[in-house]
């Protein structure tokens, strides 16, 4: 499944909002919560929608779509050159899909802060130069690589060797991989390169109950960091959320919620927020047994979209018996959504839309 990794310089509330993400998993009875290891969670991906077509299609079982998290702890200065857990903290961000990197944006003496001062573009700053040294390292020695084949005149390593050379100056002027203007033909080249800095950002401006909803200055300066670097923002409050994740009863939950004049936990957001930055969307199947959530890239092809539940549905892929969602709740279930009309047989080059309900139908 989905993998966010959150990275962020020590004290800064990752295990905090972690722990939070894995006590709101916990919760959630429908789904098999489980801690991997000991720094991995899988948590639910909040969707509404899930749970009204569970109801119209009198599913015994509603299972969302899940994303994985993993703490990174440990990142210091010097990571690059394998300062502290350094080389092993940067292997771990090799793995996972999309980056939440945990910034502090609150006061408070009594948490001490390992620089001596709250500073989220210096913090910023000290996080993704470590990254940076790693990519330059990486450049640097395919650069390496590349020159001799290159110099004898092989012309697919001139081009090579011309893309590597202005990716290092890229990264070199402190520009993370993921902002390279890159040609077509050159983006396989370097996504073979599994850059860390290639890998989404999303900025988690972690805030005192006071900055909740809109932010401070802090986070203001966390914006324009983020829109620089094609990154995203989303404001949270670690200790709020681990508060919010310790309600049992979802009522008491909500009209904690209210007090603080928030509608949706930070959690809910922060995993909305990783899955529009993946570029995923959700499609669901429905019947008597399960109503179910599948989670997809945006552009995924129908079979492709049934290989995610079975190899077996992709291989024998013949169509696929598709309704809106939206059509789904209107016509009240799947026979009178047929019967209107708005069931489409879609073919293996229908480009799957979130939202829709599919049944596959495949050879064996
Ligand atoms: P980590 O090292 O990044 O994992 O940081 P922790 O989650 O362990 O948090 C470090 C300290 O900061 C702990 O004492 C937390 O209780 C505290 N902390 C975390 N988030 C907040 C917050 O939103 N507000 C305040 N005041 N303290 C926080």
């Amino acid at each position: 499944s989905l993998r966010c990794g959150f990275v962020g310089l020590p004290n800064v509330g990752k295990s905090t909002l972690f722990n939070a993400l894995s006590d709101a998993g916990a919760e959630s009875a429908n789904y098999p919560f489980c801690t991997i290891e000991p720094n991995v969670g899988v948590v639910p991906v909040p969707d509404d929608r899930l749970q009204t077509l569970g109801e119209l299609a009198e599913s015994a079982e509603v299972i969302p779509a899940s994303i994985e998290f993993v703490d990174i702890a440990g990142l210091v200065e010097g990571a690059a050159e394998g300062e502290g857990l350094g080389n092993q903290f940067l292997a771990n961000i090799r793995e996972v899909d999309a980056i939440i990197h945990v910034v502090r944006c609150f006061d408070d003496d009594n948490v001490v802060h390992v620089s001596g001062s709250v500073d989220p573009a210096r913090d910023i700053d000290v996080i993704n130069t470590e990254l940076l040294l790693k990519d330059l390292e990486t450049v640097e020695k395919r650069v390496e690589r590349t020159r001799k084949p290159a110099k004898s005149g092989e012309k697919e390593a001139q081009q090579k060797l011309d893309t590597y050379e202005r990716l290092y100056d890229h990264l070199a002027d402190g520009n993370p991989a993921r902002t390279f203007p890159a040609k077509e033909r050159d983006r396989p080249l370097i996504k073979e390169l599994f850059l860390l800095t290639s890998k989404p950002v999303l900025y988690a401006a972690n805030v005192g109950e006071d900055s909740l909803p809109d932010g401070n200055a802090y986070v203001d300066e966390v914006r324009d960091i983020a829109d620089e670097d094609e990154a995203e923002v989303v404001v949270i409050s670690a200790e709020i959320e681990s508060q919010i994740a310790e309600f049992d009863d979802p009522d008491e939950r909500t009209m904690f919620l209210e007090e603080l004049g928030l509608d949706t936990p930070g959690l809910e957001r922060l995993i909305r927020a990783a899955f529009d930055l993946l570029g995923l969307i959700t499609f669901f199947t429905a019947g008597p047994k399960e109503a179910r959530a599948w989670t997809i890239r945006q552009g995924t092809k129908a079979p492709q979209a049934a290989g995610t539940i079975h190899s077996d549905f992709e291989r024998g892929f013949i169509r696929a018996e598709t309704i809106h969602f939206t059509d789904y709740v209107e016509a009240g279930s799947e026979s009178a959504a047929r019967d209107a009309g708005v069931m489409r047989a879609e073919g293996k080059d229908y480009e799957v839309k979130d939202g829709d309900v599919m049944l596959f139908r495949f050879n064996v």
